[in-house]
């Protein structure tokens, strides 16, 4: 059994012609923060959606020993292994409160489990306690995030992957949203971080990883990347 919690060897991933990902090595231990930066286009995003399953890829994908080709979404989530998307995909027209509910997902999940969970996340999250009957669609933009990590937080992560918790947000509330990631972590929750907002992402990250059309670019500690000239030059506006 492998000793990272997350490990990818050599993983592709392809759109038709397209080559989105091209053989990406990326290890994750417990209790890690790992961020994954880079431009546009340059596929953290399908990363992510591989490591789901939701895109088929080819090379090694492993989960706490586990290999999780040939594991469906929902299983995965069984395991531990939650994805917060991009695009929240929330359902605006339903209240914060069901939004949360349809999080846990499994159907299996006990009453009280379910209960505990949602005390856990109203806990961390009061703003959303506050609001439970609100529709999700009148949230502001920190809030639906919120909600978007609430709801992952249902199914009981071990470890949360979370595509680009910062877009669109202002920089308090960047702040606010990493500052509920680092906590996570302190409570057991390993956490993959893919950002555009580099600085942000590397002053949270143990380690980082540079993504570039599809390759792995720059990896190492993060503070040792946001150090380098060539990761300042490009994704910290030259220091
Ligand atoms: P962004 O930060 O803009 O989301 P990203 O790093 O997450 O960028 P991806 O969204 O993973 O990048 O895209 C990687 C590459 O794959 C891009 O060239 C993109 O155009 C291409 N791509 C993404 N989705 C599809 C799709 N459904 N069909 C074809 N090509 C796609």
């Amino acid at each position: 059994m492998s000793a990272a919690m997350l490990e990818i060897g050599d993983l592709h991933v392809s759109y038709g012609q397209v080559d989105a990902v091209r053989g990406v090595s990326l290890s994750l231990d417990k209790g890690q923060i790992v961020s994954v930066i880079g431009p546009n286009g340059a596929g953290k995003t399908t990363l992510l959606a591989a490591a789901m399953g939701l895109l088929p890829s080819k090379g090694v994908l492993r989960f706490e020993g586990e290999d999780l080709h040939g594991l469906d979404v929902e299983s995965r989530v069984e395991r531990g292994l939650v994805l917060v998307p991009e695009k929240r995909e929330l359902f605006g027209e339903l209240s914060v409160l069901d939004n949360l509910q349809l999080g846990a997902f499994s159907r299996r999940l006990r009453s009280d489990v379910l209960k505990k969970r949602l005390g856990a996340v109203y806990e961390r999250f009061p703003r959303l306690a506050e609001r439970k009957a609100q529709r999700a669609d009148t949230l502001s933009g920190g809030e639906r995030q919120m909600l978007a990590v609430g709801r992952a937080l249902m199914s009981g992560p071990r470890l949360l992957m979370l595509d680009e918790p910062s877009l669109g947000l202002a920089p308090l509330i960047v702040r606010d949203i990493l500052a509920i990631v680092r906590g996570l972590r302190d409570d057991g929750v390993s956490i993959l971080l893919v950002e555009q907002n580099a600085r942000a992402a590397l002053e949270s990250s143990d380690e980082g990883y540079v993504l570039e059309t599809g390759e792995i670019a720059l990896h190492g500690a993060s503070q040792s990347l946001a150090s380098d000239p060539r990761v300042q030059a490009t994704y910290l506006g030259g220091g």
